[in-house]
C-alpha cells in the first residue's frame, strides 16, 4: 500500500487550492462541501466559482504568487488544472512537509483524493493508489447501493446512547456484544428506517443492558420481500441488502435463478412455493417455518415474485407474523405487470384514452361467480390480468358477455423482465390463439386500448403479429 487513508480533520487550518478552469472549480466543489477552509489561487483570473453563499464564505480568493505566498498555518496544498505551478508548488509543499496533490501527477502528490461515500458520521474513503480513478468510482457505487442511506444516522444514534451506555457496562467485549445486538435487531432497523424515536425509546427500554448484551439468541425477524419479476437488476437495493443480511430464505418458485444468485452464499434456501402440477408445502407451513426461524434468531426472508401484496398472498403472512409477534418488515417489488408494461412498451395511462387500471387474477374466472365482469367495460380502463393462462377463453367470454368490443387490443407477455421472455399481441377475438403461441408461462394479459401503443415484440412489429394472426386464421 503506497497511500494509508487517513481523515484529515479540516478545521486544523486552511487548504490552498491552485489552478484554473473547470478542473480548479471542480476541486474547488468538494473541498468546499467538505467544509474545508480555502485559499485559492485561481491562475486565469477567473474567479466565479458557482458556490453557495454558505460555501463562498469559506472561500479567500489569494492574490499574489503562490510560490512565494506565506504557507504557514496551511494543512494541505492542492493544484487542479495548475501547469507547471504545480510542479513547483509541489516541490515547495515537500521542503516544508505539507501534504501535496497535484492532479494525475502521482509523482509529485504526497496525497490523493478517495472516491467518497458521504452518509454524514459514516465516510467511506475509496482509493486505487492513484492507478485508476474510474475504477474507484465504480467500487464507491456499489458501495453506495449497499450501504442503507441512513447508516449516517445510525451511526449518530449510537453516539448519543456510547456515554451512558459505557457507564452502565464496564466491559469492553460486553459492550462491543451489546452494540451488535442493538445494531442487529430491530432498534437498529428502527432507525434506519427513519424511526428514531421509537428506537430511542426501545434503547431506553431495556433495563439491564449487560443482560441484553449477554442473551444467547440475536433478536430475529422476517422480511417480506418482493423480488420482482426475474431481472435481478430490478431488485430495489433495499431488497438486495435483505438478501445479504439474510440468515434463511424462504423463496416461491417463480423467484428467478439468476435472483437466488444475488442470495448470500452461506443462507439456507428453501423452495416453498407450489408449481404446475406440485402442491408446494402449504399456506400454513410456510407461516410456521419463518415464526419459528424468527423466534430461534434468524433473520428470514420470504421472497416472493413481483409484489409480495399483489397476489402474492402478502396479507395473510403478515396476519401471522402479527399473531406470533414476531417483528417484521415488506420490502414491495416490481410487479409483473409493471414490468410487463416498461418490457412491451404499453403504458397502462395514456392521457384521455386510459385514465383508470385494473389489477384482477383470473384464477377463478372459470367460476362464473368470482369475477364481476360487469365492473370491467369501461374503455378507458386498462386491465391487467394475472395468472390468465388456462383462463383465457373464460376471460374472453366474460368480457364479451358485459359487451366489450371484440376488437379490444390484448398483449399476452410471458417471462417478463427475463432473457427469454415473449409477447403477442392481437384483439380480444383472438385472446386463446395468442395464448397458444406462448411457449410456457408464466404470462400476463394486458387489456384495453393502451396495448396499441406497444412497441417492438423483439424483431417482430405488432403489426406482423397480427398480420401472421390473420394469416393463421384463414
Ligand atoms: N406477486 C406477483 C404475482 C403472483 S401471481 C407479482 O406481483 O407479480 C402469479 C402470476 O403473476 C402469474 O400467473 C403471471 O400472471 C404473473 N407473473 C409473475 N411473473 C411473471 C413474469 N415474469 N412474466 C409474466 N407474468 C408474470
Amino acid at each position: 500500500m503506497r497511500f494509508l487513508p487517513v481523515f484529515l480533520d479540516l478545521k486544523a487550518g486552511p487548504v490552498v487550492l491552485i489552478g484554473a478552469g473547470e478542473l480548479l472549480r471542480a476541486k474547488l466543489r468538494v473541498l468546499a462541501a467538505a467544509g474545508a477552509r480555502l485559499r485559492v489561487h485561481a491562475i486565469d483570473g477567473n474567479h466565479e466559482f458557482g458556490l453557495g453563499a454558505q460555501d463562498a464564505a469559506r472561500v479567500d480568493i489569494a492574490v499574489g504568487d503562490p510560490l512565494t505566498t506565506d504557507l504557514s498555518g496551511v494543512i494541505a496544498i492542492v493544484c487542479a488544472g495548475a501547469g507547471d505551478v504545480g510542479v513547483a508548488m509541489s516541490m515547495r509543499a515537500k521542503a516544508l512537509g505539507l501534504p501535496v496533490n497535484v492532479m494525475d501527477d502521482l509523482e509529485h502528490s504526497s496525497f490523493i483524493f478517495p472516491a467518497i461515500v458521504d452518509r454524514g458520521d459514516v465516510v467511506v474513503a475509496v482509493g486505487t493508489g492513484g492507478t485508476s480513478p474510474v475504477v474507484a468510482r465504480r467500487v464507491r457505487e456499489k458501495i453506495e447501493a449497499l450501504l442503507p442511506a441512513r447508516i449516517g444516522e445510525l451511526a449518530e444514534f449510537i453516539g448519543t446512547f456510547r456515554k451512558s451506555i459505557n457507564e452502565r457496562i464496564a466491559e469492553f467485549p460486553l459492550r462491543r456484544r451489546f452494540w451488535e445486538r442493538v445494531i442487529d435487531g430491530p432498534i437498529g432497523a428502527a432507525v434506519l428506517a427513519g424511526r428514531r424515536g421509537e428506537a430511542g425509546a426501545s434503547l431506553e427500554a431495556i433495563a439491564d443492558p449487560s443482560a441484553f448484551a449477554r442473551a444467547d439468541k440475536p433478536e430475529g425477524s422476517v422480511a417480506l420481500v418482493g423480488a420482482g419479476p426475474g431481472d435481478p437488476d430490478l431488485l430495489t437495493i433495499k431488497a438486495l441488502r435483505a438478501l445479504q443480511d439474510a440468515d434463511i430464505v424462504f423463496h416461491d418458485e417463480l423467484v428467478s435463478p439468476e435472483i437466488l444468485d444475488r442470495i448470500r452464499r452461506d443462507t439456507t434456501r428453501v423452495a416453498v412455493g407450489r408449481r404446475v402440477g406440485k402442491p408446494g408445502i402449504g399456506q400454513d407451513a410456510i407461516n410456521k417455518r419463518m415464526i419459528e426461524g424468527a423466534q430461534a434468531g434468524q433473520r428470514v426472508v420470504r421472497l416472493k415474485g413481483g409484489d409480495p401484496f399483489v397476489f402474492g398472498r402478502g396479507g395473510e403472512e403478515v396476519e401471522a407474523l402479527r399473531a406470533a409477534g414476531v417483528a417484521y418488515s415488506i420490502i414491495p417489488g416490481i410487479t409483473a405487470g409493471l414490468g410487463a408494461a416498461a418490457d412491451f412498451e404499453v403504458p397502462l395511462t395514456y392521457r384521455h384514452e386510459a385514465t383508470r387500471i385494473t389489477f384482477l387474477t383470473a384464477h377463478k374466472a372459470r367460476d362464473a361467480e368470482a369475477v364481476d365482469w360487469s365492473m370491467l367495460t369501461d374503455t378507458k380502463m386498462t386491465l391487467v390480468v394475472y395468472m390468465g393462462m388456462t383462463a383465457a377463453p373464460a376471460v374472453r367470454a366474460g368480457l364479451f358477455a358485459a359487451g366489450r368490443s371484440p376488437e379490444t387490443p390484448v398483449g399476452v407477455f410471458a417471462r417478463v423482465t427475463r432473457p427469454d421472455t415473449q409477447g403477442a399481441i392481437g384483439t380480444l377475438r383472438d385472446l386463446p390463439e395468442l395464448v397458444r403461441r406462448i411457449h410456457g408461462g408464466p404470462a400476463i394479459l394486458i387489456i384495453g386500448d393502451v396495448v396499441r401503443h406497444a412497441g417492438s415484440l423483439r424483431r417482430q412489429t405488432p403489426k406482423q403479429i397480427i398480420s401472421d394472426l390473420m394469416d393463421a386464421a384463414e
